[in-house]
């Protein structure tokens, strides 16, 4: 489905509802950047596709990542700036590594 925008998500499509649910169990209902990134528990009650439907994401169980508000609000700003694709690099204090969160969220669901 494509608009003068871009691609339109459906939102109300089965295979998107299933896939939702799946990852919802999958994060365990927490937002997965608060637990990854901050090492907090925080509900996560939004479902974010990790490469947005507007970068031709798609509604696959592996593309879907669940969030709080805030962490969703945040990606998708960071989105709607040029030639950005996501969350920016962050510095890992402990390391001193500038690391991404989107790769640091997936490897650590290869591991669980
Ligand atoms: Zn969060």
């Amino acid at each position: 489905m494509w608009s003068k925008t871009g691609p339109t998500h459906n939102y109300a499509s089965s295979t998107y509802r299933r896939n939702r649910k799946a990852a919802m169990r999958r994060a365990k209902g927490l937002c997965e950047y608060c637990k990854v990134i901050e090492g907090r528990i925080t509900a996560g009650a939004e479902c974010d596709h990790i490469t947005s439907i507007a970068n031709g994401g798609t509604d696959d169980t592996d593309n879907l990542q669940i969030l709080c508000g805030e962490h969703h609000w945040q990606k998708t700003c960071f989105e709607k700036q040029k030639g950005q694709t996501g969350w920016p690099d962050v510095v890992d204090w402990d390391t001193g590594w500038s690391t991404n969160p989107q790769e640091r969220i997936l490897a650590a669901r290869s591991k669980s």
